[in-house]
């Protein structure tokens, strides 16, 4: 049978106290005892179903962090309170002072940051090199080398991890694959490709609400014991948990998350086909143009198509800003960092997502000034958006 990270969550019986259909919310930080010894077995990490304290579990974090699991096919998760915690926290766990990190040089903004302005305090080395090139991976890895880390579909350039290939050098040079899955969740499932970890802004798809930020960490139950360890565990120690009202609200988007991923990849490959056939310079996985179509079919479960990210080159800034401005009065969707809601969002990423990427890397990297990424609606009308985006490419003179 095929994989279906969808039905894997459907199939969950999670019940609440007194059999509500949804898991209840426990709106408790700490949890009582009935015998002393419990507790100390508890802390000792020797109990299973005992809840000590919310920055260590909180029930209701528990049951999402079960059906993510179930949708990554990993034996554990854990639940931050944003993306950038997942990561950093996933990160500190495995490296220590005097380690080394390959990457790739396109990614989050804020995750370069992290490992280029942030790490050195730790003396943790940093390798960013493209990931698309397994030759530069493979060049690039030290015995000291604890980590490769990617996207699966990389900030805001789109490129497409070669998953398999990279956890197989990960494994053969003794380190590990960690892959930011934000772009692309239930479309691939970087766990069963070969990633030892995966991570998550639930931010962005998985919530799908432009609500709250939160995150998540998928991995072997060993390494989310790690993580949340009382006594040297990242997660536990450095304590981005996610409050539990909040995660209530995340688990029941999830349920709807393979609707609105179908949507939203249905809308952005519409959106791209015909703004590839006006003209404009287009990056988008399910186009047969982009570099690595072929290796993302190959990659993807079925019936999710190519996800709802998309880049449109503008040229220039100043074009770019223009256009976007134009969008947003016409109600193609708002001007708008971050993704995966259900209007359509639009940025210039070198401007503002990537702007922690200094500009001479920018340009290396191949992301142009004039690039907008878009997060592309769950439109009920997108052929009315096409239009109106045309309209405004005609007049601004980005297509004749
Ligand atoms: C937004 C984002 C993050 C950071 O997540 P937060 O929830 O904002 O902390 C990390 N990776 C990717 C790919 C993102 O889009």
């Amino acid at each position: 049978m095929k994989f279906d990270p969808a039905s894997n969550i459907q199939h969950l019986k999670q019940f609440g106290e007194f059999g509500g259909v949804n898991p209840s919310i426990t709106d408790s930080s700490t949890f009582t005892f009935l015998h002393a010894d419990t507790m100390e077995e508890t802390f000792l990490g020797h109990t299973e179903g005992c809840f000590l304290y919310s920055r260590h579990w909180n029930p209701t974090n528990k049951y999402l962090a079960d059906a993510l699991a179930a949708m990554e096919d990993t034996e554990s998760a854990w639940i931050t309170a944003s993306g950038m915690a997942a990561i950093t926290c996933a990160i500190l766990q495995l490296c220590s002072a005097g380690d080394h990190i390959v990457t790739s040089v396109t990614s989050y903004g804020g995750t370069y940051a992290f490992l280029k302005n942030y790490l050195p305090k730790f003396n943790i080395d940093v390798s960013f090199i493209d990931i698309t090139s397994l030759e530069q991976v493979e060049a690039a890895i030290r015995p000291n080398t604890k980590v490769i880390y990617t996207e699966s579909v990389t900030n805001p350039l789109l490129q497409v991890a070669n998953i398999p290939k990279l956890a197989e050098i990960a494994h053969q040079h003794g380190t590990l694959l960690m892959v930011d899955n934000t772009f692309t969740p239930m479309i691939m499932s970087p766990a069963r490709l070969g990633a030892d970890i995966v991570v998550y802004s639930m931010t962005k798809f998985i919530n799908g609400k432009n609500d709250c930020v939160a995150g998540a960490i998928c991995g072997s139950k060993k390494f989310v014991d790690d993580l949340s360890n009382v006594n040297n565990g990242t997660a536990m120690l450095l304590g981005p948990v996610l409050d539990p009202l909040r995660s209530s609200s995340i688990h029941k988007n999830l349920h709807t998350l393979h609707l609105r991923i179908r949507q939203h990849s249905k809308n952005a490959m519409f959106l791209a086909l015909e703004l590839a056939k006006a003209g404009l310079k287009i990056s988008y996985p399910g186009l047969e143009t982009h570099p690595q179509h072929e290796l993302h079919k190959s990659l993807m479960n079925e019936s999710y198509g190519y996800g709802g990210m998309l880049a449109i080159d503008f040229g220039s800034v100043q074009k770019a800003n223009l256009i976007m401005q134009k969008m947003q009065q016409a109600d193609v969707g708002y001007l708008a960092v971050s993704l995966g809601y259900f209007k359509t969002l639009f940025s210039c990423s070198g401007k503002s997502t990537s702007s922690e990427i200094p500009d001479s890397v920018q340009q290396e990297m191949g992301l142009s000034q004039g690039l907008v990424r878009f997060s592309v609606g769950l439109d009920n009308n997108i052929e009315d958006s096409l239009k109106l985006i045309l309209d405004i490419c005609h007049e601004e003179g980005v297509i004749s």
